[in-house]
């Protein structure tokens, strides 16, 4: 049965690195119908800590990655976190050194740090050189006696290859020889890091280690660990590492890299895991777009590429906004509501119709009218096509909002539309709004608007550029904007129940 498992360190946040290694053991457990582990790795005491743990298992929870055992769902390999599996580890370190694959070194930090000093003079590989790797049974009993404290040494052979297929890289192989006998348990009984994880990954059974390609030199000891205690070796995958767009390594210099804060700044679950899968993964079509289960159904391990994947937050912006647009009204309002409450733009508390002066009322009067019907056609339309993160919307309803007029006038841009007869066109709009007519034709929406300017610029001679763009930088005090019918009915819309008053440009 394929068993996979994605083991975090609860020592920060959840990584796209972090996140995309979790996508794709749980693409592979599903595709496989295998199973998803969740182990925490907190062997490193001082670092780890629960609110980390917590933080990371909510953010897989929110990309919709759940796993089949681990912290919170239990399972019959548990305990799920290492910090609760101390006595396994020590009773399989004592198995090795009765099996005489461990021996227990008495070296001092002094007598070791001589050892490298030595070994760095004489230019030698940087192996331990101490003599508890041969020390007779009476020279060990000796230290015991005394209450010398000790590690456990694991002895590494002192000469051929060590090889593994790994299903992304290919054949990899290390020499031996350089390797030098390393510790497996502390002083102080901790036992470190590599011998945890084979320990854990040879007990929970795990078939398959898919992980990140800094792991591959821990491979080596792991590999001669599970030779070691007798276990079969699971299958291995490392993936490349995830890449800034100028090819070095995505750190948090690059702008937002946890999950959690794409998730604050308004990013969709689905967009998230959709561009995640394409670091280093595709189906071999075009297709870029893939929802969780067509991913599960398409994915592949073979098709994991084993160049580094460049992370462009661009392309998943852009990929957000797809998602953005495709979800149902009652959604998208849903979301967008929620984005103004906690942005403070919908001050529920203040009611409609107070002060016209500050752009968070107009938008919390707007809400009133529109937010709880957001679905509005004109409204919804207008958001939707000027935002690819929910965030966005605030800013697409504050310059929908805005009468910049005399800014706009006296851009180097708006010139060209004052000296393009703008009064003309300004006197005549004046006298179509006092003779009701442009109302009239608002009223009716969308499509009397479009009458109406088609006959406004027959009336004045005056059509494409040369209409609309004046009538733009009268209307709405910009030049340029999203769609002006659609903006004017909306805008007539909420003036007509008292929300907006003229305001001087
Ligand atoms: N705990 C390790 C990390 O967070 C993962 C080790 C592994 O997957 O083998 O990088």
């Amino acid at each position: 049965q394929v068993r996979v498992r994605f083991a975090p360190s609860p020592t920060g946040n959840l990584h796209v690195g972090g996140a995309r290694t979790a996508l794709f053991n749980y693409l592979f457990a599903r595709s496989k119908g295998g199973k998803f582990v969740l182990r925490i790795e907190d062997t490193d005491l001082e670092r780890s800590t629960r609110e980390s743990e917590e933080a990371m298992l909510q953010d897989l929870s929110w990309l919709g990655l759940d796993w089949d055992e681990g912290p919170g769902v239990g399972g019959d390999y548990g305990p799920y976190r290492q910090s609760e599996r101390n006595s396994m580890y020590k009773q399989y370190a004592d198995k090795l050194v009765e099996s005489g694959h461990v021996y227990r070194c008495f070296c001092s930090n002094e007598e070791l740090e001589k050892m490298k000093e030595i070994v760095k003079l004489k230019q030698l590989p940087p192996v331990y050189t101490g003599k508890w790797a041969t020390a007779t049974v009476a020279e060990v009993q000796d230290e015991l006696a005394k209450g010398t404290p000790y590690t456990y040494r694991f002895r590494v052979p002192k000469e051929g290859r060590l090889k593994i297929n790994d299903l992304i890289r290919g054949e990899v192989s290390w020499n031996l020889d350089t390797l030098g006998d390393f510790v497996i348990m502390r002083s102080n009984g901790q036992p470190v890091y590599n011998f945890c994880v084979t320990v854990d990954d040879a007990t929970m059974a795990i078939s398959h280690v898919i992980r990140a390609e800094e792991h591959l030199p821990n491979t080596l000891r792991q590999a001669l660990i599970y030779k070691a205690l007798g276990f079969s070796m699971p299958n291995f995958a490392h993936v490349s590492l995830i890449l800034a767009p100028d090819r070095s390594k995505l750190s948090k210099r690059h702008g937002a890299t946890s999950v959690g804060q794409f998730r604050e700044m308004g990013y969709l679950p689905q967009a998230m895991v959709n561009y995640l899968a394409l670091l280093g993964w595709g189906d071999g079509t075009e297709n870029e777009f893939f929802s969780l289960k067509q991913l599960v159904e398409k994915f592949s391990i073979e098709r994991v590429n084993k160049s580094g994947a460049v992370f462009d937050s661009t392309k998943l912006r852009w990929m957000n906004g797809q998602y953005l647009r495709a979800l149902p009204s009652e959604e998208l309002t849903k979301l967008i509501g929620e984005r103004w409450k906690s942005s403070g733009i919908l001050n529920e508390s203040e009611g409609p119709f107070i002060d016209f002066s500050s752009p968070a009322i107009y938008f919390s009067v707007l809400h009133n009218i529109y937010g709880m019907t957001l679905c509005k056609q004109e409204a919804l339309q207008l958001l939707k096509d000027g935002i690819d993160l929910v965030t966005d919307s605030d800013k697409v309803l504050s310059n929908l909002l805005s009468y910049p007029l005399h800014a706009t006038l006296t851009s180097p841009e708006g010139k060209s539309v004052v000296e393009d007869k703008l009064s003309e066109v300004a006197a005549s709009l004046l006298a179509a709004y006092d003779g009701g007519e442009l109302v009239g034709a608002l009223e009716e929406g969308p499509a009397g608007w479009q009458k109406w300017v088609k006959n406004f610029g027959k009336s004045l001679k005056r059509k494409g550029k040369s209409l609309f763009m004046p009538l733009r930088v009268l209307l709405t005090g910009k030049l340029h904007g999203p769609d002006m019918g659609a903006s004017i009915v909306l805008l007539h819309k909420a003036g007509t129940h008292g929300v907006i008053t003229p305001q001087a440009g």
